[in-house]
């Protein structure tokens, strides 16, 4: 059995560490926005190179939240790929503004920087580029095309915590705001919901800071309508444990997608009209400019063979199966679905295979092997 993710091998080499450290909270009886949170908040400013770090309740209240802190609201239009986890096109609606779908890159299945100009009106109020799989999508195009324009560019990093730009800042300090998510299947995992919203505007840091808490400052005093978006200590201190550990096991995600390239090289797959192509990395030369939160391919009959290789126990996912201009809750918005080829073809053969830091590399080979194996039968 290979499953997509195993979280238990990493829990086994820290779980005395982090036991303590949850009955450390316990005892405490300080549970929200404590001791723990503000460590976490500076150990994470200082990873990532920022000077305002914010805990929050999750990633997409992270999104939500720096939509807010922009006064994005009814009429206003937001730029987002097709091509995303739900959250970043979601949150957009709840604030009752326009998402705006264009396609992503054949390459890295990021955003697409020509589609974003052709889609910026006089009613866009942000971008929301998304380092899809845990790497960057084209910042630099993206940055100079929303200065031009004066619009936020706001970063969905959740799944890209480590990973750096081609100049070495790490993703999400790039763009006004950088949002970030510790789901536990993330490469940095809570026990539960937790999120972090970055900035390096000192302004935007305070507003993000006192909507966490419904705009509170000072006690029972509202500027501004937040909402509640704070951590729990129990996150923190899980977190506190894990960042450490981040970059090591970020390397060895890397060391893991490089086996799997090579491999598949070898069994003569991901040759040009191959079965199977792998996707692009924008800055191969660059350390962990991709962290691999997702070693992702796309595969001629893609569903059969996943079918395949869960009859050999090997697990897979599809990440996204439907694309946002597809779905029936943003049907109303009336998108033609062959203006996103790139999207709709990534929808048809995208297949998530096994990766995490505990991997070893015989069972990469089994899952290469059992992926030939497949083609082979199939002539
Ligand atoms: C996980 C994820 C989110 C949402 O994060 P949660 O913590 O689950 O709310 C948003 N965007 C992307 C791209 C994600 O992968």
């Amino acid at each position: 059995m290979i499953p997509l993710l195993d979280l238990r091998r990493q829990y086994e080499t820290i779980a005395a560490d982090i036991e303590a450290r949850l009955i450390g909270v316990a005892r405490s009886q300080r549970y929200v926005l404590g001791p723990e949170t503000e460590q976490l908040e500076r150990s994470l400013a200082a990873y990532l190179g920022t000077p305002h770090a914010i805990a929050v309740s999750s990633g997409t209240d992270a999104l939500l939240m720096a939509l807010m802190a922009f006064g994005i609201g009814p009429g206003d239009e937001v730029i987002v790929p097709t091509y995303s986890f739900f959250a970043t096109a979601g949150v957009v609606a709840r604030l009752h503004a326009v998402p705006v779908f264009v396609d992503v890159e054949p390459s890295t299945l990021t955003i697409d920087v020509a589609a974003v100009a052709g889609a910026i009106t006089s009613r866009t109020k942000a971008i929301v580029p998304v380092h899809l799989y845990g790497q960057g999508a084209a910042l630099d195009e993206l940055v100079r095309l929303a200065d031009d324009h004066g619009i936020p560019l706001i970063e969905d990093a959740a799944q890209a915590l480590g990973a750096r730009h081609r100049d070495g800042r790490r993703l999400g300090t790039i763009g006004r705001v950088g949002c970030f998510s510790f789901y536990p299947t993330k490469n940095l995992g809570a026990f539960g919901d937790a999120g972090l919203v970055v900035t390096n505007d000192d302004e935007l840091a305070h507003r993000l800071r006192i909507m966490r808490n419904h705009g509170m400052e000072p006690r029972y005093y509202h500027s501004i309508v937040g909402g509640n978006f704070r951590m729990d200590e129990f996150q923190a201190a899980v977190l506190n444990v894990k960042l450490p550990y981040l970059d090591r096991w970020n390397e060895q995600r890397r060391a893991i997608a490089g086996q799997y390239r090579q491999l598949l090289a070898a069994h003569s797959l991901s040759q040009p009209n191959g079965p199977i192509e792998v996707l692009g990395i924008r800055n191969p030369s660059i350390p962990n400019g991709h962290i691999f939160h997702q070693f992702v391919v796309l595969a001629r009959d893609r569903d059969q063979l996943r079918t395949y290789l869960q009859e050999q126990g090997i697990g897979s996912e599809v990440y996204y199966p439907v694309p946002f201009h597809r779905q029936e809750c943003f049907r109303w918005l009336g998108y033609a679905d062959e203006d996103f080829p790139v999207a709709n073809d990534a929808a048809a053969r995208s297949l998530a295979l096994p990766i995490y830091a505990e991997l070893r590399p015989d069972e990469v080979e089994t899952v290469v092997a059992a992926i030939a194996a497949f083609y082979a039968q199939r002539g």
